[in-house]
């Protein structure tokens, strides 16, 4: 069985694995069906990602099949369709014992810290399979990537009668848009790439869209009528914005930072303080996300129609891995085919 590893960055190579063994107690093994690319991909691929090591096998968006279940598993049988939640948490850890298992203090991700899905078949713990009746393999692939913008809105607290300022047009960007409409809160949305701007406008809906400015405080409050937002969600994983940033949120607001960084973020904190600002970070997703996520594509409230801009196999990652690190050539999201 060949999978496509990361010897380190930007040197992908195909190696040859074992055949996975039958799964134990707890465990499955699944067939890999669908796997998206997103940015922690390509931070790793770039060198850039902090929590990556290499070699490592990358892949966490995965939508997959049940090849067989350990004997004591009860929820998943063979032949189902699943997303995986790719958080491979500790159960007996402070975080997991109190219901943050995204959080947990020796997190495994798959993809990030531990191999991931770029592979025909693994074993995964069943616990973190969810079962889909009737979406697809690649419907089931972006579930992950949606969790990510779900719970970065449920940690904002962000109510209908407020407005959401969402930072950074990518995937988790557009993931958290998704879920700030939910709410009925207004929408706006910073984005240098004008092509990402018009893909929110046309495809998402959104009416506010803009590009950062000197002059961006001051439109704010004209689309805000003089208020700025109550929320500010930065997903850019830049620290200048994400510094920036401390200074959009109204007088009392929240910033939720579901962008990650190894840098410093430097922020005033008089300027910080005058507003009793609250700051946030949003890792990763719960459990319970990935079900109402599958619960809403299967509602037809969430459409991944607009998604999914662009596929490969596996084989071709290698080639095609460059051109999704170029905003203009309007990658939304990639999904590699197995
Ligand atoms: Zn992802």
């Amino acid at each position: 069985m060949y999978a496509l590893r990361l010897e380190s960055p930007k040197t992908f190579r195909q190696v040859e694995l074992p055949q996975s063994s039958a799964p134990a107690i707890g465990e499955a093994l699944v067939r890999v069906h669908r796997v998206g690319i997103c940015g922690t991909d390509i931070s790793a691929y770039l060198g850039k990602m902090p929590f990556v090591t290499y070699p490592r096998i990358l892949g966490h968006e995965l939508g997959v099949e049940v090849v067989a279940v350990g004997d004591d598993v009860t929820h998943v049988r063979p032949g189902d369709r699943c997303s995986v939640e790719p958080y491979i948490d500790d159960p007996t850890s402070y975080a997991s014992r109190r219901g943050r298992p995204n959080c947990c203090e020796r997190l495994q991700v798959l993809g990030v810290h531990t191999d991931g899905g770029m592979r025909p078949a693994f074993l995964v713990p069943a616990r973190k399979l969810h079962v889909a009746r009737t979406l697809s393999y690649e419907q089931l692939a972006l579930v992950e990537t949606l969790a990510i913008g779900c719970h970065a809105v449920s940690r904002s607290g962000l109510a209908g009668d407020e407005t959401c300022l969402i930072i950074g047009a990518g995937p988790i960007g557009l993931a958290t848009l998704e879920f700030a409409k939910l709410t009925g809160a207004k929408t706006i949305v910073v984005d240098l790439s004008q092509q990402r701007l018009d893909f929110c406008r046309r495809q998402m809906h959104v009416e506010h869209v803009l590009q950062p400015s000197d002059r961006l405080e001051s439109q704010l409050r004209e689309i805000i009528g003089g208020n700025l937002p109550e929320v500010v969600i930065d997903a850019t994983g830049n620290p200048q914005s994400m510094s920036a940033a401390f200074n959009l949120i109204a007088h009392g607001g929240r910033l939720v930072f579901v962008g990650l960084t190894g840098e410093e973020v430097r922020f005033r904190h008089s300027a910080f303080h005058k507003r009793e600002g609250t700051l946030l970070c949003s890792r990763n997703a719960l459990p319970g996300d990935f079900v109402r996520i599958i619960g809403l594509i299967e509602a037809g409230q969430i459409d991944t129609q607009p998604w999914i801009t662009h596929r490969c196999d596996l084989d071709d990652l290698p080639n095609a891995m460059p051109s999704y690190l170029q905003p203009d050539t309007g990658v939304v999201k990639a999904v590699v085919e197995l």
